[in-house]
């Protein structure tokens, strides 16, 4: 249980790696193991979407936040710092972009309930649960994880934390697919 202010429309981890999956095809990656995640969010995405936008923001504008993303508005907006530190490279950042994608890609069509109070409800329709999931299935996908696990470095391969690829390893286990 998670306690809520937006309630979102139900929607599984299956369903949610098929809609990863989904974008990776749509964007041609389907079979890139690092998902080239900025350059989709700033090249890629206004091509398809051209009402998309991307933007970078002084954190003095972002109330203490990393990123946003305004589904409605097709609008990613990320800090400055954040931002910089997923241009080189920093796994927390890049999750946190893919985060925020996932916004995007689950709650475009389907606007989020605000509830009146906040009420204790599952994780599943939780719009935050659901955009950290989306992040860990699009980032690795399940059945490249299965073919590259035994390699070296997978962290490395994927472009994630450690503390990313074990919550996405135990969430699998727990689902009984890997
Ligand atoms: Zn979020």
């Amino acid at each position: 249980m998670s306690t809520l202010s937006y309630i979102a429309a139900p929607l599984s981890r299956a369903r949610i790696r098929q809609n990863a999956s989904d974008i990776r095809e749509l964007f041609g990656f389907s079979k890139t193991p690092r998902f080239p995640l900025l350059h989709v969010i700033e090249n890629l995405l206004p091509q398809a979407f051209p009402e998309s936008t991307f933007e970078v923001v002084d954190p003095a504008e972002m109330k203490g936040m990393y990123a946003e993303a305004l589904p409605a508005a097709a609008s990613i907006r990320i800090r400055n710092d954040v931002y910089m530190r997923a241009v080189s490279g920093s796994p927390r950042d890049n999750f946190t972009l893919a985060h925020e994608l996932g916004h995007l890609v689950l709650h475009m069509d389907h606007r989020l309930q605000r509830l009146s109070a906040p009420l204790k409800l599952k994780p599943y329709l939780d719009p935050e649960w659901q955009a950290n999931t989306f992040a860990g299935e699009l980032l690795v996908p399940l059945e490249l994880y299965k073919k590259l696990k035994h390699s070296k470095d997978a962290c490395d391969i994927f472009g994630v934390s450690k503390k990313a690829l074990d919550v996405q390893i135990k969430a699998w286990k727990d689902e009984g697919v890997l």
